[in-house]
Formats: C-alpha cells, sequence, structure tokens
C-alpha cells in the first residue's frame, strides 16, 4: 500500500484537483492506496481570519464564511459540468451540511465574542473536512472512494492549536479503522483529511500549521505502508533556497537525518514533525510536484545509494531573524551553573534556543534566538543576573540582523575540511562569522552571520560544496582596442570554458562615457555595441560600478582595467576592498611612486585579492611570468636588456639608411604602430616604465626617475602640439642619426633601442648591438628579452615575439583572467 498525501497548492481549484486525480488514478492501478489532503489553497488561513473577525464581533466574518463556502461549492461544479449529476449531487449536500456547521459555529463565536483554543482548532480544521469531501466526490465519478475523517483516527492530548499525538492509541484507532474499512468498502480509495485530529474525549484538535504532512506520515506508519508521497508544488527539496541560490538543484535522495535538519533550518518542503513516525518503521519518503510528475523528487529513506553529487553536504539552509545573545564572563566562574540558571530562564519565558556555542575558556557563551523574543530574552536574564550584573561581573551583549546559515550532510562526519571549507568561501568574500557551532553527530555546521549577507553567503557556500565549476564575474572597464578584442575573444571561448567547468559571467562593461551592469550577465559579443546605446546603458560611474560589485552574488569578481588611465588605477585600493581581483595591461600601478606602490600591494595582500598585470612588459609574452618562474626558483637575475618597445623596434628594424629616419618614422605612424603623438614613442617613457616593472618585480625600489633615458625627440622639437611638421623640422637631425647608423655598421653592429637592467641600475638609450648579439635579431615589431641569470649565464634566457598591438595584449589579459581562475581556490 502507498499513501499519497496532497498539499494546498495541489488542492488549488478545479484544474489542480483534476490533476490530482489523474495522479491518484494512475498509482492505483499497480497497488492499493490512500491519501491525505489539506484544506484547498488559502482556506485554513481564511477559516483563522474568520474566527478573529467573529472573535470581536465584526460582521465581515459573513462576508469571509460566504467566499469560503463560494470557493467550494464553485469548483464542485466546476469539476463535475454537468456529468455524473447523482455523484455531484451527493456531493454538494455533504458540503453544504458541512458548511452549514461552519457559519452555525461561526455565528456562536460571533455571538460570545470569544475563541477558546478548542474553537479555533474545531473551526480551522473545516478546510481538511471540506477538501476531503470535495476531492473524494470527484473520485468516485472514475473509481469508489470513502471521505474519512481523521478525528476518529489520530488521538492527541488537548494542546490546542499543536496537540501532541498519542502514538499507541492512534495506531490502535488506525489499524481497527483498516480492518473494518477493508471489510466494508474492499476496493475503495479512502480520502483522509489532513491537519485535524481529537482528543480521546472527542474533542477536535490540529496538529500544527502546515500538519497534513505530519498526519500523512503518522497514518502512513500506523497502516505500514510501502511509502509516502507528500505531492506539493515544487520538484523536490533544494541544496539550497533556489529563490536566492541560481544553481540549487533538487537533491535526489536524504537520509532521514538529513531532511529532518534540512525541514528544521527553513526548506519549507515538509513540516519538521513529519519524519519521525516514518523513520521508526524506515518507510521511504518521496516528495514529488503536482505539477511536473515526471520529475524525480527527493527520496527521504534509512539507506542513501550514493547519488549523482559526491559532495559529502547534502544541503545549505537558513534561519532568518535571529539574535545572538551573547554573556561574557569577567572573572572565573563555574559555567555549569551558569548555564543551568540560563537555560532555565529562557525555557521558563518558553523562548526557543537554537544555536549555543561556547568558548573553551568558559568565559563567554553565545546563544540564538529569534529576533522576536530578544526583548524578552534579555529582560529575563537581566534579571535572573541581576546581581552579577551590577558588580559587573558579566556582561551581555547582543547583536541583532543576525541569521544562521547551517551545511548539512551525514557524509560530513568525519571528513577533515569540511568547516575549512565553509569558513573559507565566507572568508574570502570578507564576510565574517559571528559564532560557530558543531553537533556532535556532524551532520551540520551552523554559522552565524548578518543577514545583509545571506544571499552571498548561501551562494558561496553552495558553490564550495556543490558546484563543479569554478566561477569569475568580469567587471571590464575601456572597451578601446584591447578592451573590445577581450570581449571577442571572450564571446569565442565562453562555450568551452563552460565544458572545461569554468563559469565566466561579464558582470559590467564600461568605457569612459557609458556602462550597463548586469548581474544575470552580458553576452560579450554584444558589449561593445551595447555601450552605444543609451537606453541600455547609463553613465559611467565608477563608484556605482564599485557598489554594484560590492552587492554581486555571483562571485569571485575580477575587475578588468583595459585602459591607460591613472585615475582609475587611484581608484583601485576602492576596487580591492569591494573585493575585487584586478587584471590589466595598465602599466600606471606598477610605476607609482614607490611609497604608493608599496601601500597599494599591501591592499592586495591585506584583502587576499590577486594582481595579474603580466602584459605589462611584451604584452603576450611570458615575461614577467618567467621572471616571476626564475625568482621562485631561487635564481637570482644578473643583468636584463631588451628592445622593450614594439614601436622603437620597427623604426629600428626599417632604418637602414636607404630613407632618412623621419620618413621611417611617418611610415610607422601610417601602419599605425605608433601612439598618435609618436614623440611618446621616442620619448623612451615606456621601455623606462618597465624596466622599472622588472626592477620591482625582483625586488628593487625604483622609480621612473631613477632610470637613465635617452629622448629620440630633439629638445627644440619637444614641446607644442605634434603635427605633419614634425617630420621637416626633423630634417635637421638626421645627419646624427645617420652619423649613429654608419658607425654602427662599420663595427658590423646594428642599431637598437635598448633597455638594460644591471647591478641595480636602468638605463634606456640607444646602442650599437653586434650583429651576432641575440638582441640583433628583432623582426618587426617584435620585443625581445634576454635575462642573465646564476643559471643562465653563458647563454642568456630569451623570449622575443610579437610585443605590441590589441591582440596580443588581449590575449595576455584573457590568459591571467584564466590564471586567476587556477589561483582561485574552488
Ligand atoms: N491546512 C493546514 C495549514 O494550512 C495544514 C496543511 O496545509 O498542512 O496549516
Ligand atoms: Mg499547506
Amino acid at each position: 500500500m502507498k499513501l499519497m498525501k496532497f498539499g494546498g497548492s495541489s488542492m488549488a481549484n478545479a484544474k489542480t484537483i483534476r490533476q490530482v486525480a489523474h495522479i491518484v488514478l494512475s498509482a492505483v492501478k499497480n497497488e492499493p492506496i490512500c491519501i491525505v489532503v489539506s484544506a484547498c489553497q488559502g482556506v485554513t488561513n481564511a477559516l483563522l481570519n474568520c474566527i478573529e473577525q467573529a472573535a470581536l464581533g465584526r460582521k465581515k466574518f459573513h462576508t469571509l464564511y460566504k467566499a469560503i463556502a463560494k470557493q467550494h461549492l464553485e469548483c464542485l461544479h466546476e469539476l463535475f459540468a454537468g456529468k455524473h449529476r447523482n455523484i455531484e449531487a451527493a456531493g454538494e449536500k455533504k458540503l453544504r451540511a458541512l458548511l452549514s456547521d461552519l457559519e452555525n459555529l461561526l455565528e456562536g463565536v460571533s455571538l460570545l465574542r470569544e475563541a477558546a483554543p478548542s474553537a479555533l482548532d474545531h473551526i480551522a480544521g473545516f478546510g481538511e473536512r471540506l477538501a476531503a469531501e470535495l476531492f473524494s466526490s470527484w473520485l468516485q465519478c472514475f473509481h469508489p472512494a470513502v471521505c474519512v475523517d481523521t478525528r476518529e483516527l489520530i488521538v492527541t492530548d488537548d494542546h490546542f492549536t499543536a496537540a501532541n499525538v498519542k502514538n499507541t492509541e492512534t495506531t490502535r484507532h488506525i489499524r481497527h479503522w483498516q480492518k473494518r474499512f477493508t471489510e466494508t468498502h474492499p476496493d475503495a480509495i479512502p480520502v483522509m483529511t489532513g491537519f485535524i485530529a481529537a482528543t480521546e474525549d472527542g474533542r477536535s484538535t490540529t496538529l500544527g500549521r502546515n500538519g497534513s504532512d505530519y498526519s500523512a506520515a503518522i497514518i502512513g506508519a500506523a497502516l505500514d505502508v510501502r511509502i509516502v508521497e507528500i505531492w506539493t508544488d515544487v520538484d523536490g527539496v533544494y541544496s539550497a533556497d533556489p529563490n536566492l541560490v541560481d544553481e540549487a538543484f533538487v537533491v535526489p535522495e536524504l537520509s532521514y537525518e538529513e531532511a529532518m535538519e534540512l525541514s528544521h533550518f527553513g526548506a519549507k518542503v515538509l513540516h519538521p514533525a513529519t519524519l519521525a513516525p516514518v523513520r521508526d518503521r524506515e518507510i521511504p519518503l518521496l516528495v514529488k510536484n503536482t505539477f511536473r510528475p515526471e520529475a524525480e523528487g527527493t527520496l527521504i529513506s534509512a539507506v542513501k545509494k550514493d547519488s549523482a553529487h559526491p559532495s559529502p553536504a547534502s544541503g545549505i539552509t537558513s534561519i532568518d531573524d535571529i539574535t545572538l545573545l551573547s554573556w561574557i564572563g569577567r572573572r572565573r566562574t563555574e559555567i555549569s551553573t551558569t548555564v543551568e540558571r540560563l537555560f532555565r530562564t529562557l525555557s521558563e519565558a518558553n523562548i526557543n534556543v537554537f544555536f549555543i556555542s561556547q568558548a573553551s575558556s568558559q568565559h563567554s557563551l553565545s546563544i540564538a534566538i529569534r529576533s522576536c523574543d530578544a526583548e524578552r530574552a534579555r529582560e529575563v536574564i537581566r534579571e535572573v543576573f541581576k546581581a552579577e550584573l551590577k558588580q559587573r561581573w558579566i556582561r551581555l551583549d547582543e547583536k541583532a540582523d543576525q541569521m544562521i546559515v547551517a551545511i548539512v550532510g551525514d557524509g560530513m562526519r568525519g571528513v577533515p575540511g569540511i568547516a575549512g571549507k565553509m569558513f573559507h568561501s565566507l572568508g574570502q568574500q570578507g564576510i565574517s562569522i559571528r559564532a560557530i557551532a558543531q553537533g556532535a553527530s556532524e551532520h551540520n555546521i551552523s554559522l552565524v552571520i548578518d543577514t545583509k549577507q545571506k544571499a552571498r553567503a548561501l551562494n558561496l557556500v553552495h558553490d564550495a560544496f556543490f558546484s563543479g565549476d569554478k566561477k569569475l564575474g568580469l567587471v571590464l572597464v575601456g572597451a578601446g582596442n584591447v578592451g573590445s578584442i577581450f570581449l571577442n575573444m571572450l564571446a569565442e571561448q565562453m562555450t568551452t570554458l563552460r565544458a572545461k567547468g569554468f563559469n565566466i559571467r561579464l558582470y559590467a562593461v564600461a568605457n569612459s562615457r557609458r556602462m550597463r551592469i548586469d548581474p544575470a550577465g552580458i553576452d560579450p559579443a554584444k558589449g561593445v555595441a551595447l555601450l552605444n546605446q543609451t537606453n541600455k546603458t547609463e553613465t559611467y560611474n565608477l563608484d556605482r560600478l564599485i557598489d554594484a560589485a560590492r552587492d554581486a552574488d555571483f562571485l569571485p569578481l575580477a575587475f578588468v582595467d583595459c585602459t591607460a588611465s591613472s585615475e582609475l588605477v587611484h581608484r583601485y585600493s576602492d576596487i580591492i576592498r569591494a573585493g575585487m581581483h584586478i587584471v590589466t595591461p595598465n602599466k600606471k600601478a606598477n610605476v607609482l611612486p614607490m611609497p604608493a606602490y608599496r601601500a597599494l600591494m599591501e591592499e592586495f595582500r591585506q584583502h587576499d585579492r590577486f594582481f595579474l598585470y603580466q602584459t605589462n612588459v611584451g604584452a603576450g609574452l611570458p615575461v614577467l611570468s618567467t621572471l616571476k618562474d626564475l625568482l621562485a626558483g631561487g635564481d637570482r637575475i644578473i643583468r636584463i636588456e631588451g628592445v622593450l618597445s614594439g614601436t622603437l623596434s620597427y623604426l629600428f628594424n626599417y632604418y637602414d639608411g636607404t630613407k632618412p629616419f623621419a620618413e621611417v618614422l611617418k611610415q610607422t605612424q601610417i601602419d599605425g604602430l605608433t601612439e598618435p603623438d609618436p614623440r611618446e614613442d621616442l620619448s623612451g617613457m615606456d621601455v623606462a616604465r618597465k624596466l622599472v616593472i622588472m626592477a620591482r618585480e625582483i625586488g628593487l625600489s625604483m622609480e621612473l626617475k631613477d632610470v637613465d633615458i635617452e629622448n629620440l625627440v630633439p629638445e627644440e622639437l619637444r614641446t607644442g602640439k605634434f603635427s605633419e611638421h614634425f617630420y621637416t623640422r626633423y630634417a635637421k637631425f638626421e645627419k646624427t642619426m645617420q652619423k649613429k647608423l654608419e658607425h654602427c655598421k662599420k663595427n658590423n653592429c646594428v642599431l637598437r633601442y635598448v633597455g638594460t637592467l644591471f647591478e641595480g641600475k636602468a638605463k634606456a638609450c640607444l646602442e650599437a648591438v653586434p650583429n651576432n648579439h641575440p638582441l640583433a635579431f628583432t623582426r618587426a615589431s617584435d620585443n625581445i628579452i634576454a635575462m642573465t641569470t646564476d643559471r643562465y649565464q653563458a647563454t642568456p634566457l630569451v623570449i622575443q615575439g610579437l610585443g605590441a598591438g590589441g591582440v596580443v595584449t588581449a590575449m595576455g589579459v584573457f590568459s591571467d583572467v584564466l590564471r586567476l581562475l587556477h589561483y582561485l581556490p574552488y
């Protein structure tokens, strides 16, 4: 036999009731079944409302009552739609009889202006009685069915509104009923009322709000059914609240203990008391969705088979609106008596404590209670510890707006690192934990955190335990040459990355004028075009961007600075504090004056954020990473020299004396290989910056001004706006340049603009490089870097290749993003 319980949303209207009948009729083909129903959706609340109004003597209860009557009668008519008239008439008669009883009772309450708890329960139970009548009438059109009032089956004490079940009597009653029922109605399906019961002397009680699940479990256990099915409006028990955690999934299987922990902690799928009766008899319980019967649901049983999710945890859950009360002792006290007094006080005040944490120093004790109990708790505790408080032997501390996050799973027992993983996932994003508790059973680890971190915390913990994917959200600023190519690369790689378990989301994109923030993710292929649409973007505002990042739930986030702005670099510390890692080709941060640079690096360290700037030297070439690797391996850098500017490389590769230098320069500009003002390239500043960056990488504290720079722009041409004029005015200086070239050729050398880092000093100047020297072998706009180290002394380590341009730079930024993904913890 199988017991199927249908909740209020399954009994909402004619359409859903038809669906329920459909499910029931296909189930009864396989085995005998027993049904338990809740009141139709909203009816219990409506009834309670009615009682309240009636007790206040307000006539409004009449209107409310009429709505309830209408809801049921109309539903009946809509179901039958003119067919099976006899059954409908019989059903209507029963519904009307119940409704008239209900009306009379409400009239009575209204006359007395008072609703005793027993009256409350009696009236609240009409919802289930009406629903059971309604449904059994409809079912009778297709299969014999009988409405069963469980007040005759479930025996409770008289703790009205939340009565306690008397198990022995209940089981005896149910078994006895079953015997009679099978004799009198051999093929019929019993349709039972959930929620309601009665005392031994026959007064109506209820099992507490949402208690129909519990009724089902009690009846299922007494009938010793094969399985209890709870049919509701969700696919099962989720790994976390799906409203807050996008990646939450239905957990296919849970043990009774896990399900209990999850249901106690806010996963509102099951009434917390439901599991005990079925667990005692090892009857499996299956949670199913009435509206998606094809979904597997969640099976709760004694033996948990190996599920698809190898995580030791089964789910994450939370309790909101918590206040953390701490009792802090200032001198040695006997903790056991304190604990005894504290808990006795709270229990006498009927205050539920659902979290306790005590440090082994015995000096402090924290408890979590519902915020609505906080004031009362404070009062009673102050009263009991009056003397100690007066002497200042103890101090009380109170933190409101807290919540408990708990991770639950049988598989956690004896597995090291679970708590570590949980703490790390939260700590990584700067969420601080106020108190911790783990029971000896190791089924549950609970933490208290600030409520405002709820969504973030649930997502982070869920990611840490259940997501095989590594996530990274990107905030990209600067959609020029490098930025736009980067976005295209991202668009192309997205699917491949996803398949490899990397979940990258473009969280925001901006240029200096407009920006778009979209927590759901922006299609990188459309990112650049988007910035031209005013209706889809807002005015660029870095503060807003930073605030949005601070609130993001998709974490971690990396700020990708594709600008060359120094202004933005001055905001890096705010960006770091908002929790973002930084990836950038922008060199400005690494050449800040030493004190500012050190402070920024410290900021990264303190906040545990990564800074990736691989493209600062040699664009896509692995220059800085190689340098880092050598240093990490214990090598010592003796000398670094190289052609570090793509523009200057190009220039001197083509300047062979056949054409004047100015003409070669002009061509270079036309080929798009210079800055808009080519004097910036000729100034050697870019080379100097790269030298400083490498010097700092090695550990030297070098400033830009320490670099000995040869500026290739003649003094008198340095000022004023750049114009074509520059090239003609350069004629005066051609001779000097030509002489240098000729001198070179005579000595079997070539002209190169070389940056050198040696013995703690850096210089950037035009040099005659012997024909057979590695630096002589550059082509086009190649960069070449030769590193002489302790281990690469005889032949330096050489890195050569295209060292400038949007494509290689964007590629370098992209590989930094991937590197970041690998660095990140999970
Ligand atoms: N109808 C009752 C309530 O709303 C019992 C239930 O639905 O489980 O609380
Ligand atoms: Mg309900």
